[in-house]
């Protein structure tokens, strides 16, 4: 249907009753005018007739035809009004307008009929002998012997006509007038009336739209008042349960979005209802395009979806091991549980998410490390077993066996002892730099480095190896005196140990940028490329024998990179296969951030 304006409802009914009142009061008012004219004239005519049928009773008694022409004819020049006498039979006896004798018998015309039963007869019509409309008024003449004849009078009704053409042209007027008149009225009151609707339906579209901020005005007219007061009530009252739910919203997203652990909800379709940062980021997805969207699409891991589904289906906590490959694997622990209605309907699945990467690759490393120990541990056990064993078997006998033999044990249980201490040097700085109970001071480079070559010295002599010590006295850093003294011995222990004979090992500190910088070089065999990612590894050796043979542990390096990360720094190898090695500890500006892994 189509919709129109209520104005254009209510200004044109108003309208058209107005027009059909005016046209009505119009129409009535007219016509009783026009009555009112016509009964006057009627009336006066009546008066006329009454009188002339004084004068002319004894005329016509007597039928004296011509004295009643001449007077008909005199006195109806007197008072503008034609004067017709007639006789019983319908003769015209006298006429003042016309020849009587030249006129038709009468006794047909109504008025004349009426009048010859005694009675006052009244008639208007067209007037063919004198060619226009007349009225006509009857009345008999009484005689003593019965009714002697009919005077009759007539005016033309040209006059009356003429007077009521104007009285309807003012009556015309007078309606267009009102309607006009009317019609302005009416557009007002429509307006005062559709204007506050108009508003209001305003407001309503405003509130629609979110904006509570504007109260629809309140008009005067009771009922209307009250509506928009309703509506301004109603509005505020939404207001606040728009802000409360919008709160809370936030509230939750910005809890959501603060958890370390992934937050994936999805509903019964499997569509992603919401999804934290920290999902996002564990799953790869971009966080602001997932709402709506399908967890099928979106999550390339079949055990994901393999939970999600599990979880709807059976509606049970539902645990499982996520492993997403690329360039880093990640490995993450989820734990799924149904969302239900008020009646216990599933209507969806919340998965959260771990991810346990780091803590499994810890304990990989745990297991490595105690497997690469008891390797370790189990090769000089072994062999002390077995000499010590050939020692028993053999007691008493050759000297000198028995003294090489005692001589491996010794070496091996100096091995054993090497390896204990290392890794119990490696705890104890674990333990400190995860208690971040590193203890730092400000100390000359100069010094520590001095103590760390003196501490090596006995070794180079003994290798034929020459270290030269290159740095400003002034510099100054922030460290762990004892542990950092620990890792350049361990450097330049290296480097003295894989330093071909008469051949120099260079130590150097110095500044670069904001950072320090002590290098450790030798010219010796070199690393070849595929073992320098490797060789920080614990227990990791280039080559086994000829590590063991100069007293290798194969811990070295790496207590020295724990070391260097619990001071906030890193170490870093260039190294060339038989040309040499250099190791480079870089220390941060400012203080320390340990990292240990
Ligand atoms: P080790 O106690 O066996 O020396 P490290 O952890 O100190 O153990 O070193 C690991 C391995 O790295 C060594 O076995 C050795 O093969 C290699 N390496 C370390 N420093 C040097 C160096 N300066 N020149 C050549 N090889 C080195």
């Amino acid at each position: 249907m189509r919709r129109r304006k209520l104005l254009w409802h209510l200004f044109p009914s108003y309208l058209l009753i107005t027009a059909i009142a005016v046209t009505a009061v119009s129409w009535y008012s007219f016509d009783s005018v026009r009555r009112f004219y016509l009964e006057e004239t009627a009336a006066a005519l009546t008066a006329r007739a009454r009188l002339l049928e004084e004068r002319a009773r004894p005329l016509t008694e007597r039928s004296d035809a011509d004295a009643l022409d001449s007077l008909a004819k005199k006195l109806g020049a007197a008072v503008s009004t034609r004067i017709t006498v007639i006789s019983p039979d319908g003769i015209v006896l006298a006429d003042s307008e016309e020849d009587p004798a030249a006129m038709d018998n009468h006794g047909d015309r109504p008025e004349i009929v009426q009048a010859l039963t005694g009675e006052v007869g009244e008639s208007s019509r067209y007037s063919y002998t004198l060619q226009t409309n007349m009225m006509y008024v009857a009345i008999p003449i009484s005689s003593e012997t019965g009714i002697a004849g009919v005077m009759r009078t007539a005016v033309p009704l040209t006059a009356v006509e003429e007077q009521l053409r104007a009285v309807r042209t003012r009556i015309a007027l007078a309606a267009v007038l009102l309607l006009v008149l009317s019609a302005v009225v009416s557009l007002a009151v429509s307006r005062r009336i559709a204007g506050p609707l108009h508003q209001m339906q305003l407001g309503a579209e405003r509130f629609a739209g979110g904006d509570f901020a504007h109260d629809v005005p309140v008009p005067h007219l009771t009922e209307f008042a009250s509506l928009a007061e309703s509506m301004n009530g109603m509005a505020a009252d939404l207001d606040a349960r728009i802000r409360t739910v919008v709160q809370q919203k936030a509230e939750q997203e910005a809890v959501l979005a603060s958890m370390s652990e992934g937050v994936v909800a999805i509903d019964r379709e499997a569509e992603v209802i919401t999804m934290n940062h920290a999902a996002a980021a564990m799953l790869r997805v971009d966080v602001d395009s997932v709402r709506g969207r399908s967890a099928q699409e979106l999550i390339r891991n079949v055990r994901f979806h393999e939970i999600a589904a599990s979880v709807l289906e059976n509606g049970g906590l539902i645990e499982g091991e996520i492993t997403l490959a690329g360039q880093h694997e990640t490995v993450i622990e989820a734990s799924g549980a149904p969302m239900r209605r008020g009646g216990g309907e599933i209507v969806g699945a919340v998965i959260v998410l771990n991810d346990v990467t780091k803590l499994r690759r810890l304990e990989r490393v745990r297991r490595d490390f105690v497997a690469n120990v008891s390797h370790e541990l189990r090769t000089p056990v072994t062999s002390i077993k077995g000499f010590v064993e050939t020692l028993r078997d053999e007691a008493g006998g050759d000297e000198g066996n028995s003294a090489r033999f005692l001589d491996i044990i010794i070496k091996h249980v100096d091995r054993l002892n090497a390896i204990i201490e290392d890794l119990l040097y490696l705890s104890r700085i674990e333990e400190d730099a995860g208690r971040k109970e590193l203890v730092l001071e400000s100390i000359s480079l100069f010094d520590v480095l001095s103590s760390a070559v003196a501490e090596c010295q006995s070794l180079a002599e003994e290798r034929d190896v020459d270290i030269r010590l290159t740095t400003d006295r002034e510099l100054e850093t922030r460290l762990n005196r004892e542990l950092f003294e620990h890792a350049v011995v361990n450097l330049l222990d290296n480097a003295i140990k894989y330093s071909l004979p008469g051949s120099e090992v260079e130590v150097s500190a110095d500044r670069e940028g904001g950072e320090t910088i002590i290098s450790v070089r030798d010219h010796g065999l070199g690393i070849a490329e595929e073992h320098q990612s490797r060789i920080f590894e614990r227990f990791y050796q280039v080559d086994k024998s000829r590590s063991r043979e100069v007293g290798g542990t194969g811990l070295g390096l790496s207590i020295a990179r724990h070391i260097v990360q619990a001071h906030g720094g890193a170490i870093e190898l260039e190294s060339t296969l038989n040309r040499g090695s250099t190791f480079s500890i870089r220390l941060p500006k400012n203080g320390h951030q340990p990292t240990i892994s």
